[in-house]
This record gives C-alpha cells, structure tokens and sequence, in this order.
C-alpha cells in the first residue's frame, strides 16, 4: 500500500486525478478501522492530514464554510450558536478521542445511513463543496446521498467544505441507542426550525437505506403552521397537529429489521423523536420553555 502526502489542496487534487482509486484519509477512524479489520486493501492512501485548509472554518453572513476534516470537538465548542444541530449531534458521536479526529468530511465520505451529521445537515440545509483538477461543484445535501455508504462524489473529487445554513431558529437532535455513549444509532432524526423561510426541515438517519428528509411531514406541518398563525401568534401546537407531524415522519422511514433494532421500532422511535423535538424547538421558539400541551 502507498501512501501519499500531498502538502497542499493543489496536490492532493492532482494526486486523487492520477490516482482515481486512491483512499483519502482525514480522521482516520473509519478508514483505519476497515482496514485493520481486512475490510479494505488500498493501493494508495491519500492523507490529507497536511492540507491546513480542511480543518478551517469561516462563520459568513448566512452560511457556515465548514472544512471537511474540521473534527467534531471544534464544532461543539465553536460552533454550538450557529450549527446548534450539528453541534448536538457531534456531542452524540463515539468517544472524545473518536471526535478529536473524526469529522463531517468523513462522515459524508462513508455516507453511512447511520452517521450522526447527516440528520443535522439535511434539517439544517447544506452544500457539499467538492472539487477535482476539473474544477468544483456544489451539491445539494440532499442529493450527496444516493444509496448504502454510497454519495455522489466522482472517483477524482475530493470533498472540501460543507456549506451549513447559519441558524435562525431553533434546532434538535436525537438518536435512540443501547446506551449514552459509543453507539451506533438505531435510528437518529434531527429538526431545524426556520422563522425566516416560515419553514421546517427534517432529517432522519438509520430508518432509510440513506439519510432521509420527512419532507411529507415538512409540507404538512409548513401548511399547519402557516393556517393557523402559529409563527406570529406563537400559541402552543396542538396535539393533534403533533402527532400527525410524528405519524408522517414515522412514514417516512424505510427501516430494514437487523441486529441493532426491528423495522417496526424504528418507525416508532423516529415518530417519537419528531413528536418531542417538534415540542422543544417550538417552546423555544416561543421562549417560554413549557411544555408542548397534551404531549406525553
Ligand atoms: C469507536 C468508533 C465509534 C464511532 N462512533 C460513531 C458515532 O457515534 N457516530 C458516527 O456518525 N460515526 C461514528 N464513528 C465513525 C467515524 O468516527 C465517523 O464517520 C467520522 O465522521 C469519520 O471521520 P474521519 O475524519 O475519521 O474519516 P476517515 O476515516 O478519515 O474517512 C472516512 C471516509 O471518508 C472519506 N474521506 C475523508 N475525507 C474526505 C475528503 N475530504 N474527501 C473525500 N473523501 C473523504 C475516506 O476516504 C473514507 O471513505 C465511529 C468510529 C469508531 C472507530
């Protein structure tokens, strides 16, 4: 196996061009742990450990330019007031060691149905910032998922920042594992309020064969919210508008049976997530800090 050092973006993008099959490396503990368990034999490795540019971000005037390999410890401790969702979900990832390291770039790399970032990125609303010597291009977050661990990336792309919409309101997220820490969802979902747009977005992870917006759920509760008046009065949801919201989200999940949890209980867990999270983010919208009425 080779490994190749590349110094700067330039040569890590010439070195991924002339080798198309070369495994880029950021944080490693994805990568390292298919190949210590014989999983995956690169011929070359691509670090990009050097490139100084991956590990900056910059806070504009309605984006967060997010660079690929910034690892989650810097975005829960830099970050919690723009991207409080992916702040929350990177409190929820593995250990402080996996986090020191691990990062979105490689989250989005793996593109794994059950990583944590994923959720809070389609309900935040992101781009993914890709490049290759044949130039650069943004994709749409909901369009970089297109199957299992698999995204849109090209074989000579790289993937260079994450560009995550700033938060104008308030923000969740959850995943449901066998314990509090070190765990790989058994489904996660992830809830970004809007006021600006008027607007919720939703994401779901580990119920779907890829991360999933509930947009059904999305549309119903846009209309339900709009009807009544709910942004400018600021009344309490009603019960009923909850758990229809919860039952569409529910239905959005597409969740396999395997040894971390049934079909069946994901769709209720994510019905569940949606139901409390909807409950939180609109009291603190609000800011009275009550709880969602006839909720249980
Ligand atoms: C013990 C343990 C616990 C874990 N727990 C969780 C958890 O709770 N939640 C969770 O979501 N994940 C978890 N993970 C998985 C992992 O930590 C995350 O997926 C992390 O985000 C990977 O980031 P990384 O920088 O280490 O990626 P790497 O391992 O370096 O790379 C991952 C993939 O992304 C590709 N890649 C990396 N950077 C780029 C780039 N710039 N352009 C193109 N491709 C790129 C790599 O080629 C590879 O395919 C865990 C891992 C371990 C070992």
């Amino acid at each position: 196996m080779d490994f190749l050092r590349p110094a700067s973006w330039e040569e890590a993008l010439a070195a991924k061009a002339e080798h198309p099959t070369a495994v880029p490396i950021a944080g490693g503990t994805d990568v390292m742990v298919e190949i210590n368990f014989d999983h995956r034999r690169p011929e070359y490795l691509l670090d990009l450990n050097r490139i100084e540019l991956l590990r900056e971000w910059e806070v504009g005037e309605e984006n967060v330019r997010l660079g690929a390999s910034v690892p989650y410890t810097q975005i829960m401790e830099n970050l919690r007031a723009e991207l409080p969702g992916l702040a929350l979900a990177s409190h929820t990832v593995a250990s402080p060691q996996i986090r020191n390291r691990g990062g979105v770039g490689g989250n989005l790399g793996t593109a794994s149905p059950a990583g944590d970032a994923h959720p809070a990125l389609l309900a935040a609303g992101a781009e993914v910032e890709v490049e290759s010597v044949r130039g650069s291009r943004f994709i749409p977050i909901d369009e970089f998922y297109t199957g299992v661990k698999r995204n849109a990336l090209q074989p000579d792309e790289l993937i260079k920042t994450v560009h995550v919409k700033k938060a104008d309101g308030p923000q969740q997220y959850s995943k449901v594992g066998t314990r509090n820490a070190m765990v790989i969802a058994v489904c996660a979902f992830g809830l970004a309020l809007h006021p600006e747009t008027r607007t919720v977005r939703t994401g779901i992870g580990s119920a779907a064969p890829t991360p999933i917006r509930a947009k059904e759920a999305e549309s119903f509760l846009n209309a339900a919210l709009e009807e009544g008046g709910f942004w400018d009065n600021g009344k309490i949801i009603t019960p009923s508008i909850a758990k229809q919201f919860a039952d569409l989200c529910s239905g959005a999940a597409n969740p396999i049976d395997d040894v971390r949890g049934t079909a069946k209980y994901r769709r209720h867990a994510v019905g569940i997530m949606a139901r409390r999270q909807l409950g939180w983010t609109w009291e603190q919208y609000r800011g009275t800090g009550r709880p969602l009425e006839g909720a249980a």
